[in-house]
């Protein structure tokens, strides 16, 4: 499917020719719109350093969840 794409990172516009991994991320997550899971328009292409998902398993979130 990543054929389909100019295949880079939708935010740093990297590509694996720059040696980063790509993934497809879905804008909407399926399981809140799983009628959007197939919609083209629904995907992006993300590489590892920019997947927020990953920067959670880093320890590195995006935005710190704010404890009282
Ligand atoms: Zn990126």
């Amino acid at each position: 499917m990543l054929k389909k794409y100019a295949a880079k990172c939708v935010y740093c516009g990297r590509s694996r020719r720059d040696g980063v991994k790509l993934h497809v991320d879905h804008i909407k997550p399926r399981s809140k719109y799983p009628q959007l899971a197939l919609e083209f328009s629904n995907f992006q292409v993300l590489c590892e350093n920019c997947n927020p998902e990953n920067r959670i398993l880093m320890g590195n979130p995006p935005e710190k969840p704010v404890c009282l």
